[in-house]
């Protein structure tokens, strides 16, 4: 074992007061209003939910809400059941952003109508906004720091198995169960979570277990994944072929990871036309789900008015022109990175 190796985090040293500042402004006000962001996956759900089960248990006084009416179909079972706030409620309430990078992607217009607001994020930051700001851009999940935030909290923020639960969901949705770059922190966390006795094997099954019919999708639609020379992998799900199969537009999107381990392609891209169409039956823009090994791909996802993470990313193409643009742009960055490390095919 390494000499400094730790088997014990002590979570209270690391970013500063911030997190200390937090939880004194959590305790001072009686109305806070938790925010995530639109289009919320498991991270976001985790996160809010989590956040809110912890800020209940721990002042059962307070007025807790969590403002997004978008929900995520496959983590339904992890929503908490809380109210949306009334216009009435922002009025000097304390607003809690979770796993938003920007204001523009937060899913809810009256925000700034709240007193004060904190954010909570682990994307990379390319708009600090907030009164307080804890922003880990090295951790896979925005839920791991919801629970940094209970451990370290001396008592303050006690983390029960309510939040545990959801807490987990979301840490191993944005991580896929631990696979992308693990920190030794996220590990901790993960073990003390499962220390409060959450069902582990149920979480998964929530998450992963797949329709008949899901799978059949699957295997007909690996037939339309195409490959550049150069090694980027795409697909592109045309309001057709979600008509075709039916599809909700999560399941749309989960064609990303029908992807995700082909030999010879680091960056794989899904296109997913956005629906509902113009009235003229022409598609408005097209959701673009970036990922990648090795190479970045995030600057790439910020030139097509997207951002998100290293490795995984978010963006939107208007047209299949600048589907082709952004595909040949994947492949330069696929070409440079080889040319430095021909090593990683
Ligand atoms: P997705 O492919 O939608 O799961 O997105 C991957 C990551 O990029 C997630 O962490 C998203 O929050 C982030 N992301 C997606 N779209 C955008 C966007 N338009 N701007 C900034 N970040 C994004």
């Amino acid at each position: 074992m390494n000499e400094t190796a730790k088997t014990e985090y002590d979570f209270s040293d690391k970013y500063g007061n911030v997190k200390k500042e937090i939880l004194d402004c959590i305790e001072k006000y009686e109305k806070i209003i938790i925010c995530r962001h639109k289009r919320p996956d498991g991270d976001a759900v985790g996160s809010s939910g989590g956040l809110w089960e912890l800020i209940r248990a721990a002042w059962p006084e307070k007025k807790v809400m969590i403002s997004s009416e978008e929900r995520c179909d496959y983590v339904a079972p992890y929503e908490a059941v809380g109210t949306m706030p009334l216009p009435v409620d922002y009025q000097g309430a304390l607003c809690i952003v979770v796993d938003t990078a920007t204001q523009d992607r937060i899913s809810d217009n009256y925000f700034q109508n709240c007193e004060k607001c904190i954010k909570i994020d682990h994307h990379i930051e390319t708009e600090p906004y907030g009164d307080l700001s804890f922003v880990a851009e090295d951790r896979p999940s925005c839920s791991e720091l919801i629970a940094e935030l209970s451990f370290s909290s001396d008592g303050r923020l006690p983390m029960t198995l309510a939040a545990a639960e959801k807490i987990y969901m979301g840490m191993v949705t944005d991580s896929d169960r631990f696979r992308y770059d693990p920190k030794p922190e996220t590990l901790v966390i993960a073990a003390r979570l499962i220390q409060f006795g959450i069902n582990t094997e149920r979480i998964y099954s929530n998450l992963y277990i797949d329709t008949f019919e899901h799978i059949k999708f699957k295997a007909s639609v690996t037939e339309l994944i195409q490959r550049t020379d150069a090694g980027v992998a795409y697909m592109y799900i045309t309001a057709d072929i979600q008509k075709k199969y039916g599809l909700s537009r999560e399941e749309a999107s989960s064609v990303v990871s029908f992807m995700d381990r082909i030999k010879g392609c680091p960056i794989w891209l899904a296109f997913i036309d956005n629906m509902p169409l113009n009235d003229d039956g022409t598609v408005e823009s097209i959701r673009v789900r970036l990922r990648s090994r090795f190479m970045p791909v995030d600057k790439l996802a910020n030139k097509y008015g997207g951002g998100g993470h290293e490795h995984a990313s978010g963006a939107t193409v208007n047209n299949t022109e600048e589907m082709k643009s952004l595909i040949a742009d994947a492949d330069a960055i696929v070409v440079s990175y080889v040319q430095r490390d021909p090593t990683i095919f």
